[in-house]
C-alpha cells in the first residue's frame, strides 16, 4: 500500500488550514497553580480598590498636622503618639491635630493621617511623645500609599488572550482570582512509529537506530507551554497497532512521527482514514518535511486532530516547528498562529532548487549591527547532529533559487536554543 501519488499543498495552505481549525475557543477555569503558560479567556478586573485602605508606605508615625501650616519640610515638630498599629490592625477614629499613631509598613493609616514619618527620622521623647529628628516633607514623600492610587474597584487588571507568566500569577492572586479562566490547552499523544527505532537508553542492534524525535517533540512541547500535557509512546508499523493506538489516545491532538511516507510500513494514513479521520492535508511542498500530514476526527468541541510528522528527525523538527507548534498554540489562545519570526544579515550565500520551501538550518549570532546568519551544512534529514549546531531555521521561498551573501533574510529562532 503505497498510496496514490499526492497533490503537494503550498506551506501558505497549509498554515491557513491549521489556524482556520485551531481557532476553537474552548475554555475552562483552572486553578491558580495550574494556571501558568496558559492564556486568559476573559478580562480579568481588579476587585477592590488597590490599595484598599490609606497604606503605611514605611514603618513610621502617621502624623496629623497643625492646621494653616505653611508648606515645605516640617522639623523638630512633636506629637502625641496615641496608639500603635501592625499590619492588618485598624483603629476607628480620626487622629486630631498634633497626634501620631505608631504604624508598621502595611498597616492602615488613620483617617486623618497626612503622611508617615520613618521611624530613622524621629525620635522618641518620653511621655508618649516623638519629635522629628530631620526634614520631613509631606508633599515630596507622604510615606503613604493612598487607597486606589494604583487602581480603582473595577479597572482592568489583565486583558483577554494575556499570557501568564509569573508576573501576571501575582496579579491574578492579589485581585483573588484563584480560579482562572483560560482557553483550553491540548493533551498531546504522541506515538512513535517506526520498528527499528529502540528508546535511548537501550543498545541498538547494527540496522537500529535512536529514537531522538520523541525526546525532542515532547522537550519542544514542554518548552513552549502550549500544550498541557505530553504523553510520548513507541507503537508498532502495523494497522492493528495504530489502531490500537488511536484508541487509547486520551488527548484531543494525537501525534506521529514516522510512517506518513509512500513506504509499505507507512502506515499511518490509511489507519487514520480507517479510523474516520478526514486528511486535510497531506504531503507539502517543503523540504525537510513533504509527507505532513493533517487530519481531524469528530465535529465541534470533541474534534480530535491528528498530526502525521515524517521520522527523519530534521523533517520532523521542522514540522513540529513549524506546524505542530503553531497550531498548538493557536488552540491555546494566542493570535500569532506563525512561528515567532526575526530578520538577520546572511554571511554566506544559499543556493536551492526552486518549487519548494525550504527550511534551511542556520546559526545566528547578534552583533553590533543586529543579527547575523549563517547556514548550517548538513547532510540531508536524517543527519541529527546537524540540529545540534542550529539555533534557527531559514525559510527559503519557493520561488527563489538563491539567497546572496549580506541579504536580510526571515529567520525562525528556535527558543531556549544555546547562542
Ligand atoms: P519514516 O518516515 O517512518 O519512513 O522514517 C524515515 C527515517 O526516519 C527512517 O530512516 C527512520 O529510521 C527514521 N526515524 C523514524 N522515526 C525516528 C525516530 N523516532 N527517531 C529517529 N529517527 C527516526
Ligand atoms: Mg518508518
Amino acid at each position: 500500500m503505497t498510496g496514490r501519488p499526492r497533490k503537494l499543498h503550498p506551506i501558505t495552505d497549509v498554515r491557513a488550514v491549521l489556524a482556520a481549525a485551531a481557532r476553537d475557543g474552548s475554555t475552562e477555569r483552572v486553578p491558580l497553580d495550574r494556571a501558568l503558560g496558559a492564556r486568559l479567556a476573559r478580562d480579568i478586573r481588579v476587585d477592590r480598590d488597590v490599595p484598599p485602605f490609606d497604606r503605611a508606605a514605611v514603618d513610621g508615625f502617621a502624623i496629623c498636622l497643625p492646621k494653616n501650616r505653611p508648606r515645605g519640610p516640617l522639623c523638630a515638630e512633636e506629637f502625641r503618639v496615641v496608639g500603635v498599629l501592625a499590619a492588618g490592625q485598624s483603629r476607628r477614629g480620626r487622629l486630631r491635630v498634633e497626634e501620631a499613631v505608631h504604624v508598621m509598613t502595611g498597616a492602615p493609616c488613620p483617617p486623618g493621617s497626612d503622611g508617615v514619618v520613618m521611624v530613622e527620622r524621629s525620635e522618641r521623647m518620653g511621655d508618649g511623645v516623638v519629635r522629628l529628628s530631620g526634614p520631613f516633607d509631606v508633599g515630596q514623600s507622604p510615606g503613604i500609599a493612598r487607597r486606589g492610587e494604583d487602581a480603582l474597584r473595577g479597572s482592568l487588571a489583565l486583558p483577554k488572550g494575556t499570557l501568564i507568566g509569573p508576573p501576571q500569577i501575582a496579579v491574578l492572586a492579589g485581585v483573588g482570582c484563584s480560579q482562572v479562566p483560560i482557553y483550553r490547552r491540548s493533551r498531546v499523544d504522541l506515538w512513535v512509529t517506526g520498528d527499528e527505532v529502540v528508546a535511548p537508553e537501550i543498545k541498538p542492534t547494527a540496522a537500529q537506530i535512536r529514537n531522538s524525535n520523541g525526546p525532542a517533540l515532547t522537550a519542544m512541547l514542554e518548552q513552549s507551554s502550549s500544550a498541557h500535557s505530553v504523553t510520548s509512546r513507541q507503537v508498532k508499523d502495523t494497522r492493528a497497532a495504530l489502531r490500537r493506538a488511536l484508541e487509547r489516545s486520551k488527548g484531543d491532538v494525537i501525534v506521529f512521527t514516522g510512517g506518513v511516507s509512500m513506504g509499505i510500513y507507512d502506515l499511518v494514513p490509511p489507519t487514520l482514514r480507517e479510523a474516520g479521520f478526514r486528511v486535510r492535508v497531506h504531503g507539502v511542498a517543503m523540504r525537510p518535511g513533504k509527507p505532513f500530514l493533517f487530519a481531524v476526527q469528530g465535529t465541534g468541541r470533541s474534534r480530535r486532530f491528528a498530526f502525521g510528522l515524517p521520522g527523519n528527525p530534521i523533517s520532523s523538527f521542522v514540522a513540529g516547528w513549524e506546524f505542530l507548534l503553531p497550531f498548538l498554540r493557536g488552540r491555546s489562545g494566542d493570535p500569532i498562529t506563525t512561528p515567532p519570526s526575526e530578520e538577520a544579515r546572511l554571511v554566506e550565500a544559499i543556493v536551492r532548487k526552486p518549487g519548494f520551501t525550504q527550511f534551511v538550518l542556520g546559526r545566528y549570532t547578534r552583533d553590533a549591527d543586529g543579527l547575523s546568519v549563517r547556514p548550517v551544512q548538513s547532510h540531508g534529514s536524517g543527519d541529527y547532529l546537524a540540529l545540534g549546531r542550529s539555533n534557527c531555521l531559514i525559510p527559503f521561498p519557493p520561488e527563489a533559487s538563491r539567497f546572496e551573501e549580506g541579504a536580510v533574510v526571515e529567520i525562525h529562532p528556535l527558543e531556549g536554543a544555546v547562542r
